[in-house]
């Protein structure tokens, strides 16, 4: 990949001067600095510039701008799909955008045509590609509780993009992938295997801490700008790890598993990065700088909390899809995780694992797509058709790279099918094939009725009443016993604060059929 961008980037038209010595490109980068040298020295400018937002000189020749912007242009579209797609919600993501253009207005790279989307996720994220795509989910949105919070978020982005330190990972990360299917071919797995997805995984991935603290120090700088207090990125920053200790909590997993597709995985936090984000913000202080709390709440006021019922719905162990009317339950201790493009099942501390997706078949039945496209060139044991609950299904075993893997096709509306992977250690898949076998048979599709019941939680913002107390503000949140917790991240109060006697806080309500 990186050869192909390169070849295109010549073809536009390379931005480096006149006297770059393309070949400089593929040379260490130890070599190309001195090649870079030398031009300097003859007055010629070469394929090293300084970046203009972080001031550092940097080895240009991977990427020009414009190979920025294609890259952005080209990834943009997958990345939206592969988190939830944009969620529809015209007023908050023309909200959204605007923001995002004021602080843009302040970046060094004008040459990027931002563009700002609100992804349809429920995971608390925020995370950009080259040119100048930003995103944030719509998790983030309900967690923030004023302009200024999300302007810092924005801003850090604004900062990835204009530092230019996605490009170079998605291009490192591009290679490495290359690599990766060089090796699936060979085994002639990857398709039962492959659990993982494409370049959501490269976004995914950390960035360096000295990069964090880079975006940091320019989404400070543009908010501040902006007009924003900068103490706001400080506090949100806080609330991130509050919101994280809960879902911690809450779903009964080590730390480090919630964290894998979250912002705190994407942008890890040091004690170091706050506390320089913290000085930095103090030096930008000055008076009369915006939170604008209550426009941002008239902004969120009645969006949706939790799952996006088209997206399919987490019940504890049960799983509720009502626009594809499905239901399947996971067996007892399954954590359920719900993914853009599946839905992965884990018990904490054991090596066994459910995933469930739909996939569409070319030809024939469940039977010959089971054998045939999706387990092709793979051996099945204990093949056979079965039905469930009046679907046709059909289901094989086998063994991939040390683990026993149950396969299960079941056929749904026209071409597509519906998938089940149980994947287990050898040491435990007999302990599993009774739970497995009863998550199976619990697969049905829901009847219309049943399915239009099924109505979204809201967040709504209400001003907080005499008599109101944490308890009965909290009630309507569907974290069960975490619903205080919850409500208190939320609303930024600590464990042990008292709810204020006046002011606006965002509570819960809806969510019938659930
Ligand atoms: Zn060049
Ligand atoms: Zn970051």
């Amino acid at each position: 990949m990186l050869a192909k961008i390169h070849q295109s980037s010549q073809q536009n038209g390379h931005r480096c001067g006149a006297g770059c010595l393309h070949g400089a490109h593929m040379l260490t980068r130890r070599r190309a600095l001195q090649i870079g040298s030398a031009g300097a020295a003859l007055g010629v400018a070469g394929c090293i510039t300084t970046n203009r937002a972080t001031g550092r000189t940097t080895l240009t020749g991977f990427n020009s701008l414009e190979d920025d912007a294609a890259l952005g242009r080209q990834e943009h579209p997958k990345l939206v799909a592969e988190f939830g797609g944009e969620y529809e919600n015209p007023r908050l993501q023309s909200y959204v955008e605007k923001l995002g253009q004021v602080l843009a207005g302040y970046a060094e790279y004008q040459e990027f045509q931002y563009k700002f989307t609100i992804v349809n996720s429920w995971i608390v994220n925020a995370f950009a590609l080259p040119g100048g795509y930003v995103y944030v989910s719509r998790g983030l949105l309900a967690l923030a509780s004023n302009e200024a919070e999300l302007a810092g978020v924005v801003g850090h982005e604004i900062g990835h993009v204009n530092a230019r330190h996605t490009a170079q990972r998605i291009a490192q990360s591009q290679l490495a992938q290359g690599l990766l299917l060089g090796a699936v071919l060979v085994t002639g797995q990857q398709a039962i295997g492959n659990i993982g997805s494409g370049i959501a995984s490269s976004v995914l991935k950390s960035f360096s801490r000295e990069q964090e603290m880079e975006a940091d120090s320019l989404g400070l700088r543009y908010m501040s700008r902006a007009g924003y207090d900068p103490e706001a990125m400080v506090g949100f920053l806080d609330t991130l790890r509050d919101h994280s200790q809960v879902e911690a909590e809450k779903q009964g997993l080590p730390k480090e598993t919630v964290d894998e597709a979250n912002i705190n995985a994407t942008h890890p936090r040091t004690i170091e990065r706050v506390r320089a984000a913290e000085s930095q913000s103090a030096a930008l202080k000055a008076p009369d700088q915006l939170l604008n709390r209550d426009r941002y709440l008239d902004t969120i006021d009645g969006m949706i909390y939790g799952d996006d019922p088209k997206q399919g719905l987490v019940r504890g162990t049960e799983f509720l899809h009502p626009d594809l009317r499905l239901y399947f339950k996971m067996p007892d201790g399954f954590v359920i995780r719900n993914g853009a493009t599946n839905v992965v099942a884990q018990k904490p501390n054991v090596k066994a694992i459910i995933v469930f997706d739909q996939a569409e078949r070319k030809t024939g039945d469940v039977y010959s797509y089971l054998t045939q496209e999706w387990a092709k060139g793979t051996t099945l044991s204990d093949l056979g058709r079965i039905d469930i609950n009046g679907l046709a299904a059909a289901t094989g075993a086998t063994r991939i790279e040390g683990m026993d893997y149950r396969a299960v096709v079941i056929q749904g509306d026209g071409n597509t099918v519906y998938r089940f992977r149980f994947i287990s250690d050898p040491s435990i898949t007999s302990q599993f094939d009774v739970p497995f076998r009863e998550t199976t048979y619990s697969f049905r599709r829901m009847s219309q009725a049943e399915a239009s019941r099924i109505k979204p939680f809201r967040l709504i913002v209400v001003p907080i009443a005499p008599g109101d107390t944490v308890a009965s503000l909290s009630k309507g949140f569907p974290e069960g016993n975490f619903s205080q917790a919850a409500f208190r991240v939320m609303n930024d109060l600590k464990p042990s604060q008292p709810l204020p006697s006046s002011g606006e806080v965002k509570v819960v309500v809806g969510g019938t059929g659930v």
